[in-house]
């Protein structure tokens, strides 16, 4: 078996035994960023499908090779508005919407007859330096984009502090239950809550993530 098939299994059993929500499955993006198009297709050929990549250009180069599969898309990365475009037409979903410019874009973007799939991303541990809304700024977005024809409004997305302090860790985790749990009660689409990266995945999932996005741990280090 290869690394990458095996990778991708032990973490799918993972996944599988922490899920705090069992009668749900976990989606698990791997993130391709960074690595090349060969180590994608060892992953396809291992059977996984969905993919996640940061930077525009990069993954419509990888995506020309790729298109004898059936492949998800997601964009993880920040979005610059003139990227918009070319976001809309080469990713299934979106998960880093962070404002009503851009939101608008995507919408006016997408000529497919599927609608793009949304998350918000929220600055939840409220530094700065982090792209994401604050959380005072989510219902307005989310009833923006709720609006909008093109874009079905999936959840939320959001990377915690880089601490090993449980208690703020803990805190982070609960507030973002709250407000997905409250965006769930006003919108059918809302069925996703995206949190975990290689060092924090099991966490994550313990503490109501069903969308972990993960990459040196399938790919290896970048
Ligand atoms: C790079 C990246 C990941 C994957 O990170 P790993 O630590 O390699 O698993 C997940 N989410 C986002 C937003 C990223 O930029």
């Amino acid at each position: 078996m290869s690394l990458i098939k095996k990778n991708i299994h032990n973490i799918t059993n993972e996944l599988k035994k922490n899920n705090s929500q069992p009668d749900s499955a976990i989606r698990l993006v791997a993130v391709s960023k960074g690595q090349g198009q060969k180590k994608i297709l060892e992953a396809l050929n291992a059977g996984h499908n969905i993919f996640g990549e940061n930077y525009v250009q990069e993954a419509i180069d990888k995506q020309k090779g790729l298109t004898d599969y059936k492949i998800e898309w997601h964009f993880i990365g920040p979005i610059q508005s003139n990227k918009c475009k070319l976001i809309a037409e080469n990713f299934q979903w979106v998960q880093t919407v962070d404002r009503i410019k851009v939101a608008d874009k995507l919408n006016m973007f997408n000529t497919d007859q599927t609608p793009l799939n949304i998350c918000i991303q929220i600055n939840i541990s409220n530094e700065d330096t982090k792209s994401g809304v604050k959380i005072e700024e989510i219902d307005a977005l989310a009833d923006h984009i709720s609006t909008l024809d093109k874009l079905k409004l999936r959840g939320l997305m959001a990377i915690p502090s880089n601490t090993s302090e449980d208690k703020i860790l803990m805190n982070e985790y609960m507030q973002l239950k709250m407000i997905y749990e409250n965006l769930k009660f006003r919108y059918s689409t809302i069925d996703t809550l995206s949190i975990g990266m290689s060092n924090d995945y099991l966490l994550a999932v313990e503490n109501g993530s069903n969308l972990v996005r993960i990459g040196s741990k399938i790919f290896g280090s970048r």
